[in-house]
């Protein structure tokens, strides 16, 4: 390892966890790399290294939080970019567990961008960075191991250019954001290090999106209609308007029990759910698109922060380190989440300790994946331990639900814990937990 810590760092994947990764380096490196094999220039469409840029992507409350703190004034940017804004459940219709939760203002805000707008808006600010630079499209194919084998000193590349050659950068920190498809636990297999467990939890997730050109009044106002999965119905959706008075509806099975990507039977998958509102919004409106469809097949949990052995200089973020089920719209809130818990852990001239970094990733990862868990093996056929604990929270949730149909309160505390603004213990304080108990007393 050198002597001096020079204050470069690499991030591979120049999306959203690579690019809040970016911006929290920026406080402390005097040079800051990414690379990514897309073309990342300037447009707000979906791009090849992220299709899901083509589905519904919900901003978590906290989400919205974290990144106008990350980047001031980027709310106001979207909206002036064309993104409607509103409150998370005074302006939005919110239908979980077979009720539809009673409306009120939250305070929370709903910012309903398109993916690859929210993306390019976030790397606009991210390329304005004077310390930042981004790489050619480039594939990465590999790390650099120091001479003793402790630490990682840099990247190998392939330019995505004809007759390129291998070439490696130099760098003190490496954050790999490359999302779910990550190679690096077959890098660090191949450098002596070992693999990271995996916690895996499998859903097999189907997506099919559609955009439609709809009045701006096709829920009576509402921004949005989030329809999720009803007891023994693990299927549902989300309409969202976007940008360009464009309405995008996204609709989802579990299990298999995935939308059709034919026009017909689409419409018929949306008809089938408890509630009509997606159905009946896009009616007989025109679809701009066809339908477009992504499978998630299992929620991925890669325990690096557990290695035996871990290289200096090397750090994993986003999906890379956790991807979740999609339907409950966390992944972009937590790669912002562990940007904070990077900035919290690096100092100027230091190099960051690598294993208490990914720990403390672990940290914020852990709630947002017991909960897209628990909230999982609710749907019978789901794998995966079915504990006391679980069980339980998940009767609590069921519960709940049921009285946020009626109690604003309730529904408040509710979409407070899952847009991850409060942790999911405050479901439990005491004023919630009446408020529950004397639902039951009431239903029973
Ligand atoms: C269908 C779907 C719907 C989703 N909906 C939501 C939602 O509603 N709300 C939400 O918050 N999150 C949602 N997510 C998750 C969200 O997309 C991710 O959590 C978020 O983009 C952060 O991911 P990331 O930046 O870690 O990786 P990704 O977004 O997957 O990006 C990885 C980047 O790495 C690049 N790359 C990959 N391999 C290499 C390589 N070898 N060399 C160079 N570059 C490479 C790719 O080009 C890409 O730019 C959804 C995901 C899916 C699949």
């Amino acid at each position: 390892m050198r002597d001096r810590y020079e204050a470069h760092a690499v991030v591979l994947g120049g999306s959203i966890a690579g690019l809040l990764a970016a911006r929290v380096l920026t406080d402390t490196h005097d040079r800051v790399t990414v690379v990514d094999r897309d073309d990342l220039a300037p447009g707000s469409t979906a791009r090849r290294g992220a299709p899901q840029g083509r589905h519904i992507h919900a901003l978590l409350a906290r989400g919205q939080q974290t990144l106008e703190q990350l980047f001031p004034g980027l709310t106001a940017e979207l909206v002036a970019h064309g993104a409607p804004v509103g409150d998370v459940l005074g302006d939005a219709r919110l239908l979980f567990g077979g009720h539809r939760l009673a409306r009120s203002e939250s305070g929370l805000v709903a910012l309903s961008a398109g993916r690859p707008l929210l993306e390019d808006r976030i790397r606009a600010r991210v390329r304005a960075l004077p310390q930042v630079g981004f790489t050619p499209p480039s594939d990465a194919v590999g790390l650099r191991c120091s001479p003793d084998g402790r630490g990682i000193t840099g990247v190998r590349l392939l330019r995505r250019a004809d007759a390129s050659a291998e070439e490696v950068i130099d760098s003190e920190l490496v954050i790999d954001a490359t999302g779910r498809g990550s190679r690096s636990p077959a890098w660090l297999q191949g450098l002596g290090f070992g693999q990271p467990a995996v916690d895996r939890v499998r859903v097999d997730v189907g997506y099919v999106t559609r955009c439609y050109r709809l009045p701006p009044d096709c829920l009576d106002g509402d921004l949005a209609c989030v329809h999720g999965p009803a007891p023994g119905r693990p299927r549902g959706g989300a309409l969202a308007r976007l940008e360009g008075d464009i309405w995008m509806l996204t609709l989802f099975g579990m299990l298999g029990d995935h939308p059709p990507k034919d026009p017909d039977g689409f419409d018929a998958f949306a008809r089938s759910l408890p509630f009509a509102d997606l159905h009946e919004a896009v009616g007989a409106a025109e679809p701009v698109d066809g339908p477009a469809g992504y499978r998630f097949p299992a929620n991925v949990r890669r325990r690096y922060e557990r290695m035996r052995h871990l290289p200096e200089g090397f750090l994993v973020m986003g999906d890379a380190f956790c991807s979740f089920n999609p339907i409950y719209g966390q992944g972009m809130t937590v790669a912002a989440l562990q940007a904070l818990a990077l900035r919290d852990h690096l100092r100027p001239g230091v190099a960051p300790a690598c294993r208490r970094v990914l720990r403390a990733l672990a940290r914020v990862t852990d709630a947002p994946w017991e909960m897209a868990i628990g909230a999982d093996l609710t749907v019978p056929g789901v794998e995966g331990p079915r504990t006391p604990k679980r069980r339980l929270a998940n009767a609590y949730v069921t519960r709940l639900q049921a009285g946020a149909a009626h109690d604003r309160a309730l529904a408040r505390a509710f979409v407070r814990a899952t847009g991850l603004v409060d942790r999911p213990e405050a479901l439990l304080r005491p004023a919630v937990a009446l408020r529950v108990l004397r639902v039951q007393r009431l239903a029973s």
